[in-house]
C-alpha cells in the first residue's frame, strides 16, 4: 500500500443540517481553514471541504458538505444527502426557534421481510440512544406512514402550543 492508497481507505461524507444562519458555514470554515466570517451572508461558496483526521494512526478523510446558502433550492432534489454517513444538526443557542427540530428515525420498506438486514430492535436501540422517535414504515403497503408523520407533527405541536 502506498500512502495514497491508505488515505483512500476512509472517506466519510458528512452533511451540515440546520436552519439558515445558525452558523453551519462558519463551523465548516473554522474547522477546515480556521477562519471566521463575522458578517457572512451565506456567500461562502463551497459545496464541500475535505479534511484529513488521524485516529489510531489511521488517516480518515471527512468530506463535509455545506449548503452554500441555497438551502431553499437544494432540499431533497440535490445530491446533498446521497452517500452521507454522518450529519451535524446545528441550532443557534440565541434563537430558540432553531432548536425545535423534532427528528424521527424511520426504517422504511418494512414490507421487504425476506430482505431485512436491520432488525427492529436495532433501529429502536439506535433511536433510543440518540433520543429520536422511531418507527418502521412501508410506503408500499402504507403501514405506519401516517403514524410516522403524525408523531413528528404532534410533537412539534406539543412544543409550540
Ligand atoms: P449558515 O446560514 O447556517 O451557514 O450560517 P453562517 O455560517 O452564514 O452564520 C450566520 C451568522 O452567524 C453570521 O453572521 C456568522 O458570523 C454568525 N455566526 C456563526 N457562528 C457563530 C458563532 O459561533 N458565534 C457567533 N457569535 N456568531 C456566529
Ligand atoms: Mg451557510
Amino acid at each position: 500500500y502506498s500512502e495514497e492508497d491508505n488515505a483512500d481507505d476512509y472517506l466519510f461524507k458528512i452533511v451540515l443540517i440546520g436552519d439558515s444562519a445558525v452558523g453551519k458555514s462558519n463551523l465548516l470554515a473554522r474547522f477546515a481553514r480556521d477562519e471566521f466570517y463575522p458578517n457572512s451572508k451565506s456567500t461562502i461558496g463551497v459545496e464541500f471541504q475535505t479534511q484529513k483526521m488521524d485516529f489510531d494512526g489511521k488517516e480518515v478523510k471527512a468530506q463535509i458538505w455545506d449548503t452554500a446558502g441555497q438551502e431553499r433550492f437544494r432540499a431533497v432534489t440535490s445530491a446533498y444527502y446521497r452517500g452521507a454517513v454522518g450529519a451535524l444538526v446545528v441550532y443557534d443557542i440565541s434563537r430558540r426557534q432553531t432548536f425545535n427540530v423534532v427528528t424521527i428515525l424511520v426504517g422504511n420498506k418494512s414490507d421487504l421481510k425476506e430482505a431485512r438486514e436491520v432488525t427492529t430492535a436495532e433501529g429502536k436501540a439506535l433511536a433510543e440512544a440518540q433520543g429520536l422517535f422511531f418507527m418502521e414504515t412501508s410506503a408500499l403497503d402504507s403501514s405506519n406512514v401516517t403514524a410516522a408523520f403524525e408523531t413528528v407533527v404532534k410533537e412539534i405541536y406539543n412544543i409550540l402550543s
